[in-house]
């Protein structure tokens, strides 16, 4: 028997303060409700209101963050965290409020985002939620990096990275996503950087809000964060996070299998560009009844617990 899933929105408006990760500015932010079908929507306070969508045909090419850009000099940088708690506790409608170009960092994680969403509280709406359906599968590459949609039940997210530091090395996980999964295994995993790397990006204006509170930072082969991590794995659950923020860019969620190979923002892009062109690749449908499953699949709890 199926259910019919109705669309959520926020209960009620919420605030928050923070800094940019990448221009180091202080910005305010509020999360509001909004009605059924707007979707997603930024709302630059600082500029008369003006609002860009966040959608992926709004991406532009920044290889650290996910920015959206109306193409006339209104953008919103390092939206992929925020979009990945959007995502991950199912909220369909919302209008993000700033005063600046940049989501706050927070702590380089989703979980403030799920927290600042479940005070605010979550209401449905009375509109039938729309689901993107994966067809057939659709596969972009660049050099050793892959990214993959594939058809399937529910939505679930396999990623896969390889680091030449001592600190990271390979890591893997596949996850079958729905709100608790992603509150507990995914929302708490910070971003993370290279100590070597930071002087260059500050040189490019990148990272200037980055610091040891809103970043996992690795020098010499280490984790230099004195709390140490969060997860063994952070790093990928980390990836995975990325993946789905950038995601729910195609302005649903998703009903099929994401794999990431090495893969980031510019290839998520990509990826999202290749699968509508294709137009037998994907169908809208009515999102019903339960996901078939979440939490870890049964060979990752098998390498957890070994
Ligand atoms: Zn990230």
């Amino acid at each position: 028997m199926s259910v019919i899933v109705r669309q959520k929105t926020l209960k009620s408006a919420i605030h928050c303060r923070g800094v940019g990760l990448h221009n180091g500015l202080p910005v305010s932010m509020i999360l509001r409700p909004a009605a059924p079908d707007t979707g997603i929507v930024f709302r630059r306070t600082d500029r008369g209101g003006a609002e860009i969508a966040a959608d992926w045909r709004h991406v532009v090419e920044s290889p650290l963050c996910t920015t959206v850009d109306n193409g006339e000099g209104l953008s919103v940088a390092t939206i992929e965290h925020l979009m990945a708690a959007l995502a991950g506790l199912e909220i369909d409608n919302a209008v993000i409020e700033l005063d600046g170009d940049e989501v706050p960092a927070m702590d380089g994680s989703a979980a403030p985002f799920v927290f600042l969403i479940e005070c605010a509280g979550i209401v449905e709406q009375n509109a039938p939620r729309r689901a993107l359906k994966i067809l057939k599968t659709i596969r972009v590459t660049d050099g050793a990096s892959a990214a993959s949609l594939t058809p399937g039940d529910g939505f679930s997210v396999s990623f896969e990275i390889d680091f030449a530091s001592r600190a990271i090395r390979r890591q893997t996980i596949t996850i079958g996503l729905d709100a608790d999964s992603f509150r507990g295994e995914l929302a708490p995993a910070r971003t993370f950087g290279f100590l070597a790397e930071v002087d260059a990006l500050r040189a490019a204006g990148k990272a200037l809000g980055g610091s040891l509170e809103n970043a996992v930072v690795i020098g010499d082969d280490r984790v230099l964060n004195a709390e140490g991590l969060r997860f063994d794995d952070e790093f990928v659950r980390h990836k995975a996070l990325d993946a789905i923020g950038d995601l729910y860019l195609a302005g649903a969620p998703i009903i099929g299998r994401f794999r990431g190979v090495r893969s980031g923002h510019a290839l998520n892009r990509r990826l999202l560009g290749a699968l509508f062109a294709d137009r037998t690749a994907w169908t809208m449908t009515r999102m019903t009844g339960a996901p078939a499953y979440s939490g870890f699949w049964r060979e990752d709890a098998e390498r957890a617990s070994a």
